[in-house]
Protein backbone atom coordinates (compact mmCIF):
# COMPACT_ATOMS: atom_id res chain seq x y z
CA UNK A 1 0.00 0.00 0.00
CA UNK A 2 1.20 3.33 -1.38
CA UNK A 3 1.61 5.93 2.03
CA UNK A 4 0.06 8.68 1.28
CA UNK A 5 -0.34 11.78 3.69
CA UNK A 6 -3.64 12.00 5.70
CA UNK A 7 -4.76 14.83 3.98
CA UNK A 8 -4.49 12.94 0.28
CA UNK A 9 -5.89 9.81 1.98
CA UNK A 10 -9.15 11.54 3.64
CA UNK A 11 -10.04 13.15 0.34
CA UNK A 12 -9.70 9.68 -1.32
CA UNK A 13 -11.71 8.28 1.94
CA UNK A 14 -14.73 11.15 1.33
CA UNK A 15 -14.87 9.98 -2.04
CA UNK A 16 -14.95 6.34 -1.62
CA UNK A 17 -17.19 6.28 1.45
CA UNK A 18 -20.11 9.00 -0.53
CA UNK A 19 -19.74 6.84 -3.42
CA UNK A 20 -20.28 3.91 -1.68
CA UNK A 21 -23.23 5.32 0.39
CA UNK A 22 -25.14 6.87 -3.04
CA UNK A 23 -25.27 3.07 -3.80
CA UNK A 24 -25.98 1.25 -0.79
CA UNK A 25 -27.71 3.27 1.88
CA UNK A 26 -29.49 1.82 4.26
CA UNK A 27 -32.83 3.88 3.98
CA UNK A 28 -34.13 4.72 7.32
CA UNK A 29 -37.12 6.86 8.88
CA UNK A 30 -34.92 9.92 9.33
CA UNK A 31 -33.21 9.93 6.18
CA UNK A 32 -33.89 11.65 3.22
CA UNK A 33 -31.67 10.12 -0.28
CA UNK A 34 -28.08 10.98 -0.42
CA UNK A 35 -27.20 14.59 -1.74
CA UNK A 36 -30.14 16.63 0.16
CA UNK A 37 -30.62 18.41 2.92
CA UNK A 38 -32.23 16.75 5.95
CA UNK A 39 -35.22 18.11 8.05
CA UNK A 40 -32.86 19.14 11.16
CA UNK A 41 -35.54 18.55 13.28
CA UNK A 42 -35.70 14.79 12.75
CA UNK A 43 -32.09 14.64 12.54
CA UNK A 44 -31.90 15.94 16.35
CA UNK A 45 -34.48 13.27 17.25
CA UNK A 46 -32.98 11.09 15.48
CA UNK A 47 -29.25 11.53 17.17
CA UNK A 48 -30.76 11.69 20.65
CA UNK A 49 -32.49 8.65 20.32
CA UNK A 50 -29.73 6.58 18.89
CA UNK A 51 -27.26 7.60 21.90
CA UNK A 52 -25.94 4.03 23.65
CA UNK A 53 -28.34 2.21 21.45
CA UNK A 54 -28.86 0.53 17.81
CA UNK A 55 -30.80 1.45 15.09
CA UNK A 56 -32.78 -1.50 14.85
CA UNK A 57 -33.81 -0.44 18.47
CA UNK A 58 -34.68 3.19 17.66
CA UNK A 59 -36.64 2.69 14.10
CA UNK A 60 -39.84 1.66 15.87
CA UNK A 61 -39.76 4.40 18.98
CA UNK A 62 -38.75 6.97 16.24
CA UNK A 63 -41.71 6.24 13.86
CA UNK A 64 -44.21 6.68 16.91
CA UNK A 65 -42.46 9.56 18.43
CA UNK A 66 -42.95 11.49 14.91
CA UNK A 67 -46.70 10.70 14.77
CA UNK A 68 -47.24 12.07 17.82
CA UNK A 69 -44.39 15.10 17.43
CA UNK A 70 -44.13 15.94 14.14
CA UNK A 71 -43.10 19.05 14.28
CA UNK A 72 -40.90 21.08 16.69
CA UNK A 73 -43.31 23.36 17.75
CA UNK A 74 -45.50 20.25 18.59
CA UNK A 75 -42.54 18.66 20.30
CA UNK A 76 -42.57 21.74 22.45
CA UNK A 77 -46.23 22.78 23.38
CA UNK A 78 -46.41 19.02 24.42
CA UNK A 79 -46.60 18.07 28.28
CA UNK A 80 -43.53 16.25 30.24
CA UNK A 81 -45.64 13.50 30.85
CA UNK A 82 -46.72 13.41 27.58
CA UNK A 83 -43.08 13.55 26.19
CA UNK A 84 -41.72 10.83 28.57
CA UNK A 85 -45.20 8.46 27.82
CA UNK A 86 -43.75 8.85 24.12
CA UNK A 87 -40.36 7.50 25.40
CA UNK A 88 -41.28 5.37 27.64
CA UNK A 89 -39.07 1.41 26.66
CA UNK A 90 -35.88 3.95 25.45
CA UNK A 91 -33.98 4.54 28.78
CA UNK A 92 -32.13 7.31 29.53
CA UNK A 93 -34.81 9.44 30.40
CA UNK A 94 -32.69 12.63 31.19
CA UNK A 95 -32.73 12.71 27.15
CA UNK A 96 -36.57 13.08 26.90
CA UNK A 97 -36.24 15.86 29.44
CA UNK A 98 -33.25 17.83 27.94
CA UNK A 99 -34.82 17.68 24.11
CA UNK A 100 -38.27 18.90 26.08
CA UNK A 101 -36.56 21.88 27.19
CA UNK A 102 -34.14 22.38 23.69
CA UNK A 103 -37.87 22.24 21.86
CA UNK A 104 -38.68 24.89 24.31
CA UNK A 105 -35.93 27.19 24.22
CA UNK A 106 -35.77 26.77 20.24
CA UNK A 107 -39.03 28.21 20.35
CA UNK A 108 -38.51 31.18 22.28
CA UNK A 109 -35.19 32.24 21.41
CA UNK A 110 -35.26 30.78 17.33
CA UNK A 111 -38.89 30.99 16.85
CA UNK A 112 -38.93 27.79 16.07
CA UNK A 113 -36.13 26.95 14.00
CA UNK A 114 -33.26 25.27 14.73
CA UNK A 115 -29.99 27.23 14.83
CA UNK A 116 -27.52 26.72 12.27
CA UNK A 117 -24.70 27.36 14.03
CA UNK A 118 -22.78 24.73 16.43
CA UNK A 119 -22.03 26.94 19.27
CA UNK A 120 -25.57 27.56 19.41
CA UNK A 121 -26.87 23.88 18.95
CA UNK A 122 -24.22 23.14 22.16
CA UNK A 123 -25.93 26.10 24.26
CA UNK A 124 -29.16 24.08 24.24
CA UNK A 125 -30.58 21.73 26.08
CA UNK A 126 -28.57 18.54 26.31
CA UNK A 127 -26.93 18.88 22.98
CA UNK A 128 -23.03 18.44 22.60
CA UNK A 129 -20.26 18.30 20.35
CA UNK A 130 -21.39 14.96 18.90
CA UNK A 131 -25.33 15.80 18.36
CA UNK A 132 -24.05 19.72 17.26
CA UNK A 133 -21.84 18.26 14.62
CA UNK A 134 -24.31 15.54 13.71
CA UNK A 135 -26.97 18.42 12.92
CA UNK A 136 -24.94 20.29 11.46
CA UNK A 137 -23.27 18.12 8.78
CA UNK A 138 -26.63 15.79 8.55
CA UNK A 139 -29.09 18.39 8.10
CA UNK A 140 -27.11 21.33 6.26
CA UNK A 141 -24.37 19.51 5.02
CA UNK A 142 -22.20 21.88 6.45
CA UNK A 143 -18.59 20.96 7.81
CA UNK A 144 -18.58 19.60 10.96
CA UNK A 145 -16.92 17.59 13.25
CA UNK A 146 -19.04 14.60 14.43
CA UNK A 147 -17.24 12.09 15.88
CA UNK A 148 -19.20 9.16 17.55
CA UNK A 149 -17.70 5.93 18.48
CA UNK A 150 -18.48 4.24 15.16
CA UNK A 151 -16.40 6.83 13.57
CA UNK A 152 -14.21 6.77 15.85
CA UNK A 153 -13.40 3.06 15.32
CA UNK A 154 -13.65 2.93 11.19
CA UNK A 155 -11.07 6.02 11.00
CA UNK A 156 -8.39 5.04 13.27
CA UNK A 157 -8.89 1.24 11.79
CA UNK A 158 -7.98 2.59 8.01
CA UNK A 159 -5.76 4.99 9.40
CA UNK A 160 -3.73 2.33 11.34
CA UNK A 161 -4.02 4.83 14.51
CA UNK A 162 -4.32 3.57 18.18
CA UNK A 163 -8.14 3.48 18.45
CA UNK A 164 -8.35 5.04 22.08
CA UNK A 165 -6.53 8.11 20.66
CA UNK A 166 -8.96 10.09 19.17
CA UNK A 167 -7.11 13.59 19.20
CA UNK A 168 -5.20 12.30 15.16
CA UNK A 169 -8.67 11.63 13.89
CA UNK A 170 -10.19 14.46 15.35
CA UNK A 171 -7.25 16.71 13.94
CA UNK A 172 -8.27 15.14 10.41
CA UNK A 173 -11.97 16.02 10.55
CA UNK A 174 -11.05 19.16 11.08
CA UNK A 175 -8.91 19.92 8.63
CA UNK A 176 -10.65 17.58 6.24
CA UNK A 177 -10.93 20.19 2.75
CA UNK A 178 -14.66 19.06 2.16
CA UNK A 179 -14.77 17.82 -1.33
CA UNK A 180 -18.05 15.99 -1.14
CA UNK A 181 -21.58 16.59 1.12
CA UNK A 182 -20.52 16.16 4.69
CA UNK A 183 -23.67 14.20 5.86
CA UNK A 184 -23.33 11.67 3.35
CA UNK A 185 -19.52 10.86 4.66
CA UNK A 186 -20.71 10.74 8.03
CA UNK A 187 -24.06 8.49 7.09
CA UNK A 188 -21.81 6.44 4.52
CA UNK A 189 -19.14 5.48 7.90
CA UNK A 190 -21.95 4.94 10.00
CA UNK A 191 -23.43 2.49 7.95
CA UNK A 192 -20.20 0.58 6.61
CA UNK A 193 -19.58 0.71 10.99
CA UNK A 194 -23.15 -1.21 11.91
CA UNK A 195 -22.36 -3.13 8.46
CA UNK A 196 -18.57 -4.71 8.02
CA UNK A 197 -16.44 -2.37 11.05
CA UNK A 198 -17.82 -3.99 13.37
CA UNK A 199 -16.25 -3.38 17.21
CA UNK A 200 -15.44 -7.08 18.25
CA UNK A 201 -15.41 -8.88 14.15
CA UNK A 202 -15.02 -6.63 11.31
CA UNK A 203 -16.08 -8.40 8.15
CA UNK A 204 -13.37 -6.77 6.11
CA UNK A 205 -13.69 -9.23 2.97
CA UNK A 206 -16.75 -7.29 2.19
CA UNK A 207 -15.96 -4.24 3.44
CA UNK A 208 -15.91 -0.95 0.65
CA UNK A 209 -12.80 0.33 2.60
CA UNK A 210 -10.65 -2.62 2.89
CA UNK A 211 -7.66 -1.35 -0.08
CA UNK A 212 -6.95 1.98 1.64
CA UNK A 213 -7.25 0.45 5.34
CA UNK A 214 -4.42 0.15 7.20
CA UNK A 215 -5.90 -2.25 9.89
CA UNK A 216 -7.16 -4.71 7.14
CA UNK A 217 -3.68 -4.68 5.00
CA UNK A 218 -1.05 -4.81 7.25
CA UNK A 219 -3.44 -7.70 9.41
CA UNK A 220 -3.83 -6.11 12.87
CA UNK A 221 -5.80 -7.72 15.05
CA UNK A 222 -8.85 -6.39 17.18
CA UNK A 223 -8.55 -5.37 20.79
CA UNK A 224 -9.40 -7.67 23.06
CA UNK A 225 -13.12 -6.50 24.76
CA UNK A 226 -12.47 -6.06 27.89
CA UNK A 227 -15.89 -6.48 29.97
CA UNK A 228 -15.87 -4.36 33.11
CA UNK A 229 -17.92 -5.64 35.89
CA UNK A 230 -20.85 -3.42 36.67
CA UNK A 231 -21.05 -1.95 39.70
CA UNK A 232 -24.18 -3.64 41.81
CA UNK A 233 -26.71 -2.30 43.78
CA UNK A 234 -30.25 -3.31 45.52
CA UNK A 235 -34.02 -2.69 46.35
CA UNK A 236 -36.76 -3.64 47.25
CA UNK A 237 -40.00 -2.61 45.57
CA UNK A 238 -43.71 -2.69 46.85
CA UNK A 239 -46.70 -3.51 44.35
CA UNK A 240 -49.15 -2.33 46.86
CA UNK A 241 -52.99 -3.51 45.24
CA UNK A 242 -56.24 -2.10 46.34
CA UNK A 243 -58.40 -3.66 43.83
CA UNK A 244 -57.53 -3.81 40.40
CA UNK A 245 -55.54 -0.60 41.32
CA UNK A 246 -51.96 -0.02 41.84
CA UNK A 247 -49.95 2.49 43.54
CA UNK A 248 -47.36 4.34 41.95
CA UNK A 249 -45.27 7.37 42.28
CA UNK A 250 -43.05 9.56 40.29
CA UNK A 251 -38.97 9.47 39.80
CA UNK A 252 -38.14 12.35 41.98
CA UNK A 253 -36.96 15.62 40.57
CA UNK A 254 -33.14 15.70 41.41
CA UNK A 255 -33.10 11.91 39.91
CA UNK A 256 -31.36 11.41 36.66
CA UNK A 257 -32.43 8.12 35.39
CA UNK A 258 -35.74 7.97 36.06
CA UNK A 259 -36.76 11.30 36.23
CA UNK A 260 -40.93 11.87 35.97
CA UNK A 261 -41.31 8.31 35.20
CA UNK A 262 -43.85 6.82 36.90
CA UNK A 263 -42.01 3.74 39.31
CA UNK A 264 -43.28 1.53 42.34
CA UNK A 265 -42.28 2.80 45.57
CA UNK A 266 -38.67 1.26 47.38
CA UNK A 267 -36.41 1.02 49.74
CA UNK A 268 -33.53 3.41 48.98
CA UNK A 269 -31.16 1.81 46.25
CA UNK A 270 -28.41 0.68 48.18
CA UNK A 271 -25.10 -1.49 47.94
CA UNK A 272 -25.96 -5.66 48.43
CA UNK A 273 -24.42 -5.79 51.93
CA UNK A 274 -25.90 -2.60 52.77
CA UNK A 275 -29.27 -3.91 51.50
CA UNK A 276 -28.59 -7.38 52.79
CA UNK A 277 -28.41 -5.57 56.20
CA UNK A 278 -31.92 -3.69 56.08
CA UNK A 279 -33.56 -6.71 54.96
CA UNK A 280 -32.03 -8.41 57.60
CA UNK A 281 -34.02 -6.52 60.10
CA UNK A 282 -37.36 -6.80 58.52
CA UNK A 283 -40.15 -9.08 60.06
CA UNK A 284 -40.03 -12.57 58.64
CA UNK A 285 -42.67 -12.68 56.30
CA UNK A 286 -41.33 -9.78 54.53
CA UNK A 287 -38.06 -11.95 53.97
CA UNK A 288 -39.32 -14.77 52.90
CA UNK A 289 -41.49 -12.71 50.84
CA UNK A 290 -38.11 -11.50 49.37
CA UNK A 291 -35.79 -14.31 48.84
CA UNK A 292 -35.82 -13.89 44.84
CA UNK A 293 -34.49 -11.04 43.49
CA UNK A 294 -34.12 -10.42 39.46
CA UNK A 295 -31.37 -8.19 37.75
CA UNK A 296 -32.23 -5.00 35.86
CA UNK A 297 -29.44 -3.24 33.77
CA UNK A 298 -28.81 0.27 33.66
CA UNK A 299 -25.68 2.25 31.79
CA UNK A 300 -23.34 2.00 34.57
CA UNK A 301 -24.94 -0.67 36.99
CA UNK A 302 -26.73 -3.52 37.68
CA UNK A 303 -29.80 -3.74 40.11
CA UNK A 304 -30.71 -6.17 42.04
CA UNK A 305 -34.54 -6.06 42.41
CA UNK A 306 -36.80 -6.94 44.71
CA UNK A 307 -40.30 -7.42 45.02
CA UNK A 308 -42.72 -7.48 47.75
CA UNK A 309 -46.53 -7.48 47.61
CA UNK A 310 -48.69 -5.57 50.00
CA UNK A 311 -52.22 -4.12 50.91
CA UNK A 312 -52.54 -0.68 50.66
CA UNK A 313 -51.71 0.71 53.78
CA UNK A 314 -47.89 1.74 53.06
CA UNK A 315 -49.18 4.11 50.53
CA UNK A 316 -49.73 6.41 53.12
CA UNK A 317 -46.46 6.95 53.38
CA UNK A 318 -45.95 8.50 50.23
CA UNK A 319 -47.43 11.83 49.68
CA UNK A 320 -47.44 12.31 45.96
CA UNK A 321 -48.63 9.26 44.15
CA UNK A 322 -51.46 7.97 42.39
CA UNK A 323 -54.04 4.88 42.64
CA UNK A 324 -53.62 3.76 39.11
CA UNK A 325 -55.93 1.10 37.50
CA UNK A 326 -55.04 -1.51 34.97
CA UNK A 327 -56.53 0.37 32.06
CA UNK A 328 -54.78 3.56 32.68
CA UNK A 329 -51.49 2.36 32.89
CA UNK A 330 -50.93 1.75 29.33
CA UNK A 331 -51.52 5.77 29.14
CA UNK A 332 -48.69 7.16 31.82
CA UNK A 333 -45.14 7.01 31.65
CA UNK A 334 -44.30 3.93 32.99
CA UNK A 335 -41.02 2.82 33.18
CA UNK A 336 -39.76 -0.80 31.84
CA UNK A 337 -38.52 -1.41 35.34
CA UNK A 338 -41.48 -1.09 36.55
CA UNK A 339 -43.61 -3.08 33.85
CA UNK A 340 -41.15 -6.00 34.77
CA UNK A 341 -41.91 -5.29 38.36
CA UNK A 342 -45.51 -5.44 37.86
CA UNK A 343 -45.25 -8.31 35.55
CA UNK A 344 -43.22 -10.60 38.48
CA UNK A 345 -45.71 -9.55 41.45
CA UNK A 346 -49.07 -10.61 39.47
CA UNK A 347 -47.31 -14.54 39.64
CA UNK A 348 -47.31 -13.71 43.48
CA UNK A 349 -49.39 -14.04 46.06
CA UNK A 350 -50.59 -10.90 48.29
CA UNK A 351 -48.21 -12.23 51.48
CA UNK A 352 -47.88 -9.00 53.02
CA UNK A 353 -51.30 -8.63 55.45
CA UNK A 354 -52.29 -4.90 56.63
CA UNK A 355 -51.05 -3.95 59.40
CA UNK A 356 -48.15 -6.74 59.57
CA UNK A 357 -44.97 -4.33 60.09
CA UNK A 358 -44.18 -2.97 63.82
CA UNK A 359 -43.99 0.48 64.35
CA UNK A 360 -40.28 1.82 62.86
CA UNK A 361 -39.85 -1.39 61.06
CA UNK A 362 -41.31 0.07 57.43
CA UNK A 363 -38.90 -0.92 54.93
CA UNK A 364 -40.77 2.41 52.71
CA UNK A 365 -38.17 5.26 53.04
CA UNK A 366 -38.88 7.55 49.79
CA UNK A 367 -39.27 6.66 45.62
CA UNK A 368 -36.29 6.24 44.15
CA UNK A 369 -34.39 8.61 42.00
S1 LIG B 1 -11.36 -3.10 6.06
FE1 LIG B 1 -12.05 -3.98 7.98
S2 LIG B 1 -11.10 -2.75 9.60
FE2 LIG B 1 -10.92 -1.62 7.65
S3 LIG B 1 -12.68 -0.26 7.68
FE3 LIG B 1 -13.28 -2.10 6.56
S4 LIG B 1 -14.20 -3.45 8.11
FE4 LIG B 1 -13.10 -1.84 9.17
Amino acid sequence: MHTLSPMTKQNTLLKKVVKWYKEFYTPLPWRVSPGNAHDPYKVWVSEVMLQQTTVAFVQDYYVRFMERFPTLQELALASREDVLYMWRGLGYYRRAHNLHMAAQEVMEQYGGELPRCARDLKALSGIGEYTAGAVMSIAWQKPAVALDTNVKRIMARVYGYDSENVRDVKQILEETQWSVPPGDFYQGLMDIGRLFCKKAQPDCDLCPLKEMCVFFQEGMDVPKVVIQNRKEKSACFFVLRKEESIFLVQGVPEGKMLQGMYILPSTEWLSNKQFQAVRSAWPVFLQEQTQHSFKHVFSHFCLNVYVAQSLEKFSGLYTKGVWCAKLDRSRLPLSSLAQKIIEVSDQMTVLCAKGQFQNGLSPLKRAPA
